[in-house]
């Protein structure tokens, strides 16, 4: 391999991985098809970094003896596919892996990522642990392996990063649950998916340990397939049984090595079925790293939650305001009406991925009073619910959907932005989405 390495797409990921190639040694070159960011540009010139935008060169490119590509770039890109026949092609994560020193804690599953590295972040720094984060979220993994010492790592990761990691061991990985997601990268294929989220156990052994959900079905199938060396710590919302978590009369418990952990799931911070599965799996992650229970029981009883992942926003005249921006598909929605125990005005609709619907249809009926559809083309939600909700209305922006839902809300009923769509066609993204969400709420 020469020395040559190239970067593709100079984001937090590409950059991070450009600052840690050059320490290394490498002869760098970044390259964007887009426009950089100017916070990203100040990075590179100051790193004095070899970059383009607004093109690939890909002579220059195809020189290189490894390519780095960000998470956000397809495999189907023409250049991408025409590097990967000559070229090694890896992500972020697994160039960062191999200078990685720390151990590392990774969580992947199609929902639930963000909210679960947090909190085990939380819950390990909290015992006073090295600890930092990665992921989506802040400094990426290659930035930090650059120019921290952290003793341990938790990495939320996408499947797009899982695809290009090949040698990278995670010695706790977390598998939260599959859904079907993103599968127009899969070719259409859940097994292809299937695949990608299962990497996040390769090249594990006997002394690593799995964190997966017993209680979801895919899971369980690829498990039976697959010869799995690591411990495998199961969590449930039913009873458990032997290591691994459960919930018994509304008391979570976990236990791991002849040790055991309870607390009562009233005394969580983040409430319904989805985050009791959160808080078990970071709960597991904590007991591996031996954090003591009254320290445990304090971080799950604390965690403030995640911006735009059900957050409970503001109470207006009795009506209570949720943002759940995040909410990108049907799984993730299907979660957040279970845990609302009054009546619903929901505010859906966005870019729909292949979404089906009617797995929603029973929560529909016996808790949503109205929809408010918010997206370009609204027609998929009129067919699936016109029948079944007296009260469907469209609007195309935001300030209409929150005035909407406040009109056809009453005292005691919640209004819930839970899109189960990604937010392309009227936002810059979800966060966008949802801070004018609650922009929108504060004016009321
Ligand atoms: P991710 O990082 O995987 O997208 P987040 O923590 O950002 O996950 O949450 C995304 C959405 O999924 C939110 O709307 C949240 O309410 C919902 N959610 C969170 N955890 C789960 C879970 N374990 N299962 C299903 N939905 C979940």
């Amino acid at each position: 391999m020469n020395n040559k390495l190239a970067v593709l797409g100079a984001g937090e990921s590409g950059v991070g991985a450009a600052i840690l190639a050059k320490k290394k040694g490498f002869e760098v070159f970044v390259s964007d098809s887009g426009e950089i960011k100017n916070n990203y540009k100040k990075v590179l010139r100051h790193y004095e970094l070899d970059f383009e935008e607004g093109k690939h060169s890909s002579e220059k490119i195809l020189n290189a003896g490894l390519v780095i590509k960000s998470p956000g770039i397809p495999d189907s890109a023409p250049l991408v596919i025409e590097l990967k026949k000559k070229i090694p092609v890896v992500s972020e994560i697994e160039f960062a892996g191999w200078y990685n020193k720390a151990k590392t804690i990774c969580i992947t599953g199609s929902n639930g990522k963000t909210t679960t590295t947090l909190l085990t972040y939380q819950i390990l720094k909290e015992a006073g642990l090295n600890v930092g984060v990665a992921g989506n979220m802040g400094k990426s993994f290659a930035r930090q392996v650059a120019e921290e010492d952290f003793d341990i790592y938790v990495i939320e990761l996408s499947s797009f990063q899982l695809d290009g990691m090949f040698d990278f061991k995670a010695d706790v990985a977390v598998l939260l649950n599959i859904t079907p997601d993103h599968l127009d990268r899969y070719g259409y294929s859940m097994k292809n998916y299937v695949d990608s989220k299962f990497r996040v156990i390769q090249n594990q052994g006997k002394d690593d340990y799995f964190i997966y959900c017993s209680d979801d079905p895919v899971i369980q199938e690829e498990r039976k397939k697959r010869s799995i060396k690591a411990a495998q710590l199961p969590f449930t919302l039913g009873n458990p049984i032997g290591e691994g978590a459960g919930i018994k009369r509304n008391e979570i418990l976990i236990q791991l090595n002849q040790k055991q952990f309870s607390m009562s799931i009233l005394d969580l911070s983040l409430q319904g079925k989805h985050n009791s599965y959160n808080s078990m799996a970071a709960g597991i992650a904590g007991m591996v790293f031996n954090i003591r229970n009254q320290q445990l029981r304090e971080s799950l009883t604390a965690f403030k939650g995640v911006e735009h992942r059900l957050e409970h926003f503001m109470v207006v005249h009795g009506i209570e305001f949720i943002n759940d921006s995040k909410a990108t598909n049907v799984n993730s929605t299907w979660y957040a009406l279970e845990s609302i125990h009054k009546p619903v005005v929901w505010i859906a609709g966005g870019i729909d991925k292949g979404n089906n619907y009617s797995m929603l249809s029973d929560l529909i009926k016996s808790k949503v009073k109205a929809i408010v559809c918010l997206g370009k083309n609204n027609s998929k939600l009129h067919e699936a619910f016109d029948k079944v909700v007296e009260d469907i209305v469209d609007v195309y922006d935001m300030h209409s959907a929150v005035k909407s839902a406040y009109y056809l809300a009453r005292n005691g009923d919640a209004v819930l932005l839970s899109p189960a769509c990604a937010s392309f066609d009227l936002f810059e993204n979800y966060e966008d989405r949802g801070d004018q969400f609650k922009l929108s709420v504060r004016e009321l």
